[in-house]
């Protein structure tokens, strides 16, 4: 029986929603007696997130006619609702693109009236993290003069020198600073406010354009409050949706100001977007099962309250917290924000010895025990495991894979602080 199945088959966890179903499995990496495997699987990465069952059955409905008022209706529909998320009176465009494509079509296009930025023009972004650079590296390729302001990245940006870059620029070359709001690479939270308050140390008039994929939808973010002027969000983080749709919001502008000038752009253009027309938002077919989903999907926040949605990530995070803390006590293990009131609420990033040689543990708790942990990338690959806690989680949840992750430790002998799961049950009863 176990013969046929030695090699190259794996069963990655079952996604939440499936029906229980048992399965022997058998590590080719090691002599250990087949495992009988049996209930769900957990994702705990920071992205994509786990899609709720009712959101996967939205998506389950039998193609229409995109054509009809109906169709674009209910697209209008959702995407004044997603603006209402980040609180902002500006106007939210859709791309059928992972948060990639927004990140594009959030320079190439008008941020506010008139606000374009064109070719030579100089962009800061605070080096925090993979996927900030990941963003420097993009509007360069557009043709901008990029500021890369380093800071140090196990704490939130450093402002003196975004300060100072913006004071030095007399001649006004900078229209705006791109900024992640909470780096997923890392687990840090970077304030809106505190860069905006930079800003006006410096007396500069910048733009503030702020990538809020991973926060959207867990954490607060107040876009018009926090004098944010524009952000781009994905699907398949705090939406719960799986990835392929991005977001841009910004304030609207007269299609005869934003056709003047700017960077090149054509399917990325926005000013077809204000069209009611739903080929024309989308520049060509939308994706209509995703939209289905989304509509699903913006049910879930709004039937549950932003108040509680907002306290209920904090407090799940406190439970990972008190977990880490237990198991950090050997010094193998840590956690990489240095500044406690920085570490984000939507996930953890955990440093690890590089002899506890990560990533063969992180595979062990997805193969064996259906536990998905996030893995580094960029600089730390190997050294950060990235445990995700947003969205549609719970009580059980948390503990479960906190429970993997120490048993896969105390099977590899990795030395760790024990009690962490414990520690998780008395940060949730609190006490
Ligand atoms: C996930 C993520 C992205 C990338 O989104 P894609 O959909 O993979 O393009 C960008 N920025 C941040 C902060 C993210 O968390």
């Amino acid at each position: 029986m176990g013969a046929e199945i030695r090699f190259g088959f794996r069963i990655v966890g079952l996604p939440a929603g499936c029906s229980a179903a048992t399965v022997r499995f058998v590590s080719p990496h090691s002599n250990e007696a087949p495992l009988l495997r049996s209930g769900r699987g957990l994702v705990h990465p920071s992205g994509p997130t786990d899609t709720p069952e009712r959101v996967l059955r939205a998506f389950a409905r039998a193609s229409v006619d995109f054509g009809t008022a109906d169709f674009a209706e209910l697209v209008a529909g959702c995407l004044d609702e997603l603006a209402r998320m980040p609180r902002t009176r500006g106007r939210v465009y859709a791309y059928a693109a992972p948060g990639h494509g927004a990140r594009e079509a959030a320079p190439v296009n008008p941020m506010g009236p008139g606000e374009l930025m064109g070719p030579g023009e100089t962009v800061p972004v605070p080096e925090a993290g993979r996927f900030a650079m990941g963003w420097a590296e993009m509007v360069e390729a557009l043709g901008i003069r990029v500021v890369r302001v380093p800071t140090d990245k196990q704490r939130p940006v450093d402002l003196g020198p975004i300060e100072a870059a913006h004071r030095l620029d007399r001649k006004r070359r900078i229209r705006c600073m791109l900024a992640v709001h909470v780096e997923t690479s890392t687990g840090i939270r970077h304030d809106p406010r505190t860069l905006r308050v930079a800003l006006d140390a410096a007396c500069h008039p910048a733009l503030l354009v702020v990538d809020a994929i991973a926060p959207l939808a867990s954490i607060r973010l107040e876009t018009d409050a926090w004098r944010i002027d524009g952000g781009v969000a994905g699907s398949q983080k705090g939406l719960v949706l799986p990835p392929g749709l991005s977001f841009v919001a910004a304030r609207p502008c007269a299609p005869e100001v934003a056709r003047t000038a700017g960077l090149p752009r054509r399917d990325w253009d926005r000013c077809c977007r204000e069209e009611a027309d739903s080929s024309e938002r989308f520049s060509g077919t939308p994706p209509v099962p995703m939209i289905f989903a989304l509509r699903g999907a913006l049910d879930i926040p709004a039937e549950e309250g932003s108040a509680t949605v907002f306290a209920r990530h904090p407090r799940l995070a406190g439970a990972v917290r008190a977990a880490v803390a237990r198991r950090g006590a050997s010094g193998a293990i840590d956690v990489h924000c240095l500044d406690p009131d920085a570490r984000a609420d939507t996930g953890r990033a955990l440093a690890f010895a590089p002899e506890v040689e990560l990533d063969r543990r992180r595979e062990r708790a997805r193969e064996r025990h259906g536990v998905g942990l996030g893995g580094a990338i960029g600089p730390f690959r190997g050294r950060l495991l990235r445990i995700g806690h947003l969205v549609d989680l719970d009580e059980a949840m948390v503990p479960g894979a906190l429970g993997v992750l120490e048993l896969v430790l105390r099977l590899s002998g990795v030395p760790h602080g024990r009690g962490g799961v414990g520690a998780t049950v008395a940060a949730l009863a609190g006490r």
